[in-house]
């Protein structure tokens, strides 16, 4: 009896040690947290099931344990703190709270963060929105490629504000108000000098704002070969 007492109590001691988040499905997760309100765990499994048939298809070739599910604090248009969740590659999770915590300090206006799902994974739809987002299996825009959202190695910013030009081609289509780049308004990534271009760049990601045969204003990508080749290979066998 006394053994198990003390069995009963080290075993109390351990858990509560380890202290993990409880979620309402039941799992136990450890969740990182890097700053106040600024965390990032394993993708819950009640999220996992929203995924499913809308950002992670059928066909979505990267394990979902990869992924991360983000919660970022971020200034809304109405400059009030605002709470977003944002899933990203878990090998760029702490990096993203870095940039979103730069951004919240900076009190940078960010109009919505929610996972593109909410939209049924319809990504002109979460443009049109003005939704902030990173993971969604899917192809680079027009091309047969992945793009680097499909493995949570991308990042889009106020996507109506600042759309994907390439020729005659807008994206979001409710966008070509903002194509002239030097209209003061919130959340209009101005250039090379903006906080969200600043943060980004100076921990290796790349803006598409500064490509030359077409511009991506809204897009964030952290390029790792390694991992995009494998999967782009993977995905074109198929
Ligand atoms: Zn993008």
């Amino acid at each position: 009896m006394f053994l198990f007492i003390l069995a009963a109590q080290l075993c109390a001691a351990a858990c509560a040690l380890q202290n993990p988040a409880q979620h309402s499905d039941g799992n136990a997760e450890i969740q990182n947290v890097k700053y106040d309100g600024f965390t990032y765990k394993k993708i819950p499994q009640k999220i996992f099931k929203k995924m499913q048939g809308n950002s992670y298809p059928h066909n979505a070739l990267i394990p979902i344990d990869e992924l991360h599910l983000l919660e970022i604090k971020y200034y809304g248009f109405d400059w009030k703190a605002h709470k977003g969740e944002i899933i990203a590659h878990k090998k760029v999770a702490a990096e993203l709270l870095d940039i979103f915590e730069e951004l919240f300090e900076e009190k940078y206006p960010i109009e919505k963060v929610r996972l593109i799902d909410y939209y049924n994974a319809d990504d002109e739809k979460s443009m049109a929105d003005n939704n902030t987002s990173a993971f969604c299996w899917r192809n680079a825009t027009l091309k047969k490629e992945l793009s680097y959202h499909a493995l949570g190695l991308a990042v889009d910013i106020n996507p109506l504000y600042n759309p994907y030009v390439k020729g005659n081609v807008v994206e979001p289509i409710q966008a070509k108000k903002y194509l002239d780049r030097n209209k003061k308004i919130k959340g209009l990534i101005s250039g090379p000098q903006d906080a969200a271009v600043q943060a980004f760049k100076k921990r290796g990601w790349i803006w598409g704002g500064e490509w030359q045969s077409l511009k991506d204003y809204q897009h964030f990508e952290k390029r790792d070969a390694e991992i995009y080749n494998y999967y782009n290979d993977l995905a074109k066998e198929k």
